[in-house]
């Protein structure tokens, strides 16, 4: 019997990546393997997102994402820096521009405040105009903690640090073989004592792959990006983000400094037709149908029909999109605007309808998976990694 502990971690995003090195550090003698499907790592939503670092404003005091949010921003700047990968801490404010928003910018300031954010401070209209001076709006929190990070170099980092990547290798089974788990993927079989998944927009049909049922379900929703033309840069200095709408966990499209230049617009939140679907026309008849015959996907539409019918005509329209825009920099006109990438966010729904808020892991005899890791979980992903690092170490009794 082979006494090396030998771990498989299905999935190389940036969370995938970031849990097998914390696991080749808190467990030196154990045999990492990374498993992942395409010819590169970071090829989805870790290299297909807004390249912000959040410090943890938004989130329920107490909740995972608060607390990963809080310490990983540190564990991210650090790693960043140490490894020569460009980031930034540039600031961000987040600005009210109705009346009935300042009373949400006020609860978010004080909860950035219990989540123990430094340096936030509550501005008005003056001096929120001193930071962005083409931005609009009654009143701003300043996070002067956040910034932007060169994600895909994180990866691309993290892959080299662990060495034992397969890529072009998907896991298509996971069966139990008396004490070990066999892992069937395209390029072979692994045996493992543990396996970890953090397969992103396929995290519920790879944890289930184990023989657990799922217990909430990926529904796919695409942000699109707009790019601000370059003579038309100067209307944003840093990070502009909206006051989010309390009932969803998106931030709503804001502006961002990219940290290879230039500035995006974005994204905003489309129900996709592919869990892959970066593009308003792929359809997967697979994607679809597996959310079709989700009754909570019917439950939450029945609640929020009209935000998503609302979000699919925005998609359609860059004169609603630019009007969205203009609530924070009124300058900005549809001819500022070219067409940007997208990403898919892998948001896990409950079958109540309800989408999941907080990261959401799940664990067994000598498997666990990573069902839910939405925004900051690049930001988070050092912290999120040392946490499941922990937990395996634990189960292991190692
Ligand atoms: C539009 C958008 C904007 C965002 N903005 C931010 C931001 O500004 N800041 C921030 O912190 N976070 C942001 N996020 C969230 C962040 O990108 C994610 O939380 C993070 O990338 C999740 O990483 P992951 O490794 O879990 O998933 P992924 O990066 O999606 O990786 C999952 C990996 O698993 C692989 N895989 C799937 N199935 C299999 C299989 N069967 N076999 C082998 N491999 C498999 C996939 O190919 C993929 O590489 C954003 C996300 C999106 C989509």
């Amino acid at each position: 019997m082979n006494s090396v502990k030998r771990i498989v971690v299905v999935g190389g995003g940036i969370v995938g990546l970031a849990t097998a090195w914390r696991l080749q550090q808190r467990l030196p003698g154990a045999e990492v393997t990374l498993l992942e499907k395409e010819d590169g790592v970071g090829r989805h939503q870790s290299g297909h997102n807004s390249g912000v670092l959040h410090c943890g404003l938004y989130y329920k005091p107490g909740s995972r994402r608060a607390r990963l949010a809080v310490t990983g921003i540190r564990q991210m700047t650090e790693f960043c820096a140490e490894h020569g990968i460009a980031h930034e801490i540039c600031g961000k404010l987040v600005v009210a521009t109705e009346a009935d928003e300042v009373s949400r910018l006020q609860a978010l300031f004080e909860r950035g405040q219990r989540n123990g954010l430094q340096g936030l401070r509550l501005l008005g209209q003056e001096a929120l105009r001193e930071i962005e001076p083409h931005a609009a709006g009654l009143a701003a929190i300043a996070v002067p903690q956040e910034g932007i990070a060169d994600y895909p170099a994180v990866c691309a980092t993290l892959a080299r640090l662990v060495g034992s990547v397969t890529t072009g290798a998907e896991v298509t089974a996971i069966r139990r073989d008396g004490a070990e788990w066999r892992i069937e993927h395209t390029k072979g079989t692994a045996a493992a004592d543990f396996v970890v998944t953090c397969a992103g927009l396929h995290s519920d049909r790879v944890a289930a792959l184990t023989g657990r049922p799922r217990a909430s379900r990926i529904v796919p929703f695409r942000g699109e990006y707009f790019l601000i033309r370059p003579e038309r840069q100067f209307l944003v200095k840093h990070l502009i983000y909206p006051v989010p709408d309390p009932g969803l966990p998106f931030l709503g499209v804001h502006f961002t400094r990219r940290i290879g230049g230039g500035i995006e617009a974005g994204p905003n939140a489309v129900l996709a037709l592919a869990r892959e679907g970066y593009r308003k026309g792929i359809v997967s008849v697979a994607d679809t149908a597996d959310a079709l015959l989700y009754p909570g996907l019917w439950r939450f539409l029945r609640k929020y029909g009209r935000t998503c019918w609302d979000e699919s005509r925005r998609s359609f329209s860059r004169r609603m999109f630019c009007e969205s825009l203009q609530k924070l920099v009124p300058e900005i006109r549809e001819e500022d605007l070219m067409p940007g990438g997208a990403g898919v966010r892998a948001q896990a729904m409950a079958p109540n309808g309800t989408l999941v808020d907080d990261f959401d892991f799940v664990e067994g005899e000598g498997e666990l998976h990573v069902v839910n890791a939405p925004s900051p979980g690049a930001t988070s992903s050092l912290a999120i990694g040392a946490e499941l690092a922990e937990m395996v170490t634990g189960r292991m009794g190692a």
